[in-house]
Parts: structure tokens; sequence; C-alpha cells
């Protein structure tokens, strides 16, 4: 309704600056209801010669276009600076080269560790890499990349506040874990995270990416909607888990992500915890939870299938100590190259 208002008001010019009274900031303020219209012009002098004309022209307008509320119109003159209205921010992400989401049907199934992990295989394959924690159920990212604690600085250039990211091993990184406290969680769902999520996404100041990966809650909500609708995603890589393959959360995230109105590619599907070697049984593979459903499933969708990843004990554990398990083991490095390679090739 205000949007209307203003747009409605757009129509009106002052005859001495010759621009529209909304653009310029003469329309201070609007309030607005199907019923109810309150606008608050300011003028440099109350008296300006203009200002009683073009508040005859506001309500003559208002009334005219929004008849339900013609009896409950004010039109109110206040002295004082007219405030040009900021320009529209530029989002940090338009200097990113690609933006990929990685997402998964469910928690638990490894998406975060495959975010970090991938993140540093691209890095060691000479990519310039960021990583946004956009996981506000855990976000975990902070711990994997030993940055928990970090308070972001906030800087300003030419008049915009931007917001640092950490660094670690080279990967720039930016967390909704790095504005709450743990036991926030809850209250951090719905509306709040998202606007935060938001500031995060557009002001982050990243230092000239090839690649953004975006840790993404799991399932399907208002989050993935916020980002769908606000960035434009290259591509997501979807992570699940041998026995959840076949879940209709996963299957509806892929059907998010390539809804005709989403239009996201997506770049494949990484059967994370596929199987188990133990160590002293090095040819042995153990298929715990099942064995090439993943595949199957990527065929039977028409989706990629980018590649498996086994149970490691590495893994877990460099989650936990904040080195990504591909710093510090080839075999896992070997494992990731494969899904990082297809991932360039994609986009
Ligand atoms: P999600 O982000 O999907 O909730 P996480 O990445 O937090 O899942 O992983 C859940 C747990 O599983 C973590 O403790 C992590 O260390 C462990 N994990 C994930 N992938 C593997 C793997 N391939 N081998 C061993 N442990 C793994």
């Amino acid at each position: 309704m205000q949007e209307k208002v203003k747009s409605s008001l757009r129509g009106i010019i002052h005859p001495e600056t010759q621009q529209n009274i909304v653009d310029s900031g003469v329309v201070e303020q609007v309030t607005a209801r199907e019923d109810k219209i309150t606008v608050v012009l300011c003028f440099p002098k109350s008296r300006d010669p203009f200002a009683v004309r073009i508040k005859s022209l506001v309500e003559q307008t208002l009334k005219e276009q929004f008849p339900a509320a013609a009896e409950s119109i004010t039109v109110v003159i206040k002295e004082g600076t007219p405030r040009a209205p900021q320009p529209k921010r530029e989002s940090t992400t338009v200097k990113v080269g690609k933006i990929i989401a990685v997402a998964s049907g469910k928690g638990g199934v490894g998406k975060s560790t495959v975010t970090a992990n991938l993140a540093l295989t691209l890095r060691n394959m000479g990519f310039r890499v960021g990583v946004l924690d956009a996981d506000i159920y855990g976000p975990s990212q902070p711990r994997m990349f030993n940055r928990e604690g970090y308070l972001p600085d906030a800087v300003q250039e030419d008049g915009q506040d931007y917001i640092v990211p950490a660094v670690s091993m080279d990967i720039e990184l930016m967390s909704i874990g790095f504005f709450i406290q743990p036991n926030d969680a809850l209250m951090w769902r719905g509306a709040m995270a998202t606007s935060a999520l938001k500031q995060l996404l557009h002001q982050t100041m990243w230092g000239g990416l090839d690649f953004l990966l975006i840790d993404m809650p799991p399932g399907t909500g208002d989050i993935h909607l916020t980002m769908i609708s606000e960035i434009k995603l290259d591509g997501a890589v979807i992570v699940s888990t041998p026995q959840q393959i076949a879940v209709a959360d996963v299957v509806r995230g892929v059907e998010m992500f390539r809804h005709e109105q989403v239009n996201v590619p997506v770049l494949g599907i990484v059967e994370n915890m596929a199987w188990f070697t133990p160590k002293e049984l090095p040819d042995n593979k153990y298929y715990i939870f099942g064995k090439g459903g993943a595949r199957g499933y990527a065929e039977q969708v028409g989706v990629p299938f980018l590649g498996e990843i086994p149970i490691v004990q590495s893994i877990m554990e460099g989650a936990e100590n904040g080195t990504p398990s591909v710093g510090i083991d080839e075999d896992v490095e070997r494992y990731y190259r494969e899904i990082a390679q297809k991932i360039v090739a994609s986009v």
C-alpha cells in the first residue's frame, strides 16, 4: 500500500526543482492503510512558495486514486532538509565469479563437512574461495575452519557499510554463527535470521572470489527462498547419505532448485558416508548404509552424479579440530578433487 501511494505521488513535479516529489525527498514519510493515509512533506522553508500548492495536489491525487481512504487523508507540511533517498546499494556478490549452494534434504548427512572440504579442494586447485555459512539451525563453519568467536569488523567505504569476513587457510569465511550464541538458535529462526542473512549476503567484503560456496540450512524453507530471490545462484550441489537418498526431502530439494521460476541448475549429487574401509583391511569396502543408491537416483531424475565420499575418521576429526580433512589426508583430497573438477567443468 505504501509503495502504491508513493508511486501515485511520483506524478507530482516540484515546479522549481523539476523533480518528482518522492525521489527528491520532499515526501518524507507515508503511512497507509486501505482506509487511512498520512503523508509528511518536508520543505527547506515551510513557507516554500510551492508548499501549499503541492500539498493540495497531493490531497487531490490521493483522493482520486484511493477513494476508500478519501475521508481520512492527512497531509502535513514540515520544515527541514529533505533527505534524498539512498541509491539502492549493489550487492557485494556481484563481484563473485560463481555462487554455489550446498544443500541437503536433512541435517546430519555431512553437508557442512562437504562444503568445507570442497572449499579447501577448490583452493588447492588454485581458485580464490569464500564460504558463506547460512545454516541458521547449526552454523558449523566457524568450528570447521577454527574461527569460532571471530567478531566481524564493520568498515565504511564510499559511505556504505561492509562486513569483513574471517580468513582461514586462504578461505574467506562469513557465518551467521558469528552473530548468534548457540542458545539463540531458536529465536533466530524466521524473520530475524532472514534479514541478518540478507545483510551478510550483500554486505560482506569478499576479496575477488572465483567461488562462493553457501552452506544452506537443511530442507527447504524461508532461507532458501531468500537466497534464491536475492542473488543469482550458479548452481546447487545436493549432499545425501545412501540411506537418505530416496526420501522425500532430497526429492523436494532437487525439485525446488529445478522449479521453472527458480531455475538454478542442480550440478549434481554427492553421496557422503558411502562406505567404510577399516585400516587393517584396506581392500574391503563395507557399504554400511546401502550401495549405489545415490547414483541410481541421480540417473533416474536426470541429475549428474558427482561422486562418493567414504566414512573416514580424519573427516570427522578434521571437522572437530578446525582443519578440513582435505588439508591433512591425501586420500580424502582425491575423492574431493574428482567432485570439484566436475563442478568446475559444469559452471
Ligand atoms: P550437516 O551439515 O549435514 O548437518 P555435518 O557436516 O555437520 O552435517 O556432519 C555431521 C557429522 O558427521 C559430523 O560430526 C561430521 O564430522 C561427520 N561426518 C560427515 N561426513 C563424514 C565422513 N565422510 N566420514 C566421517 N564422518 C563424517
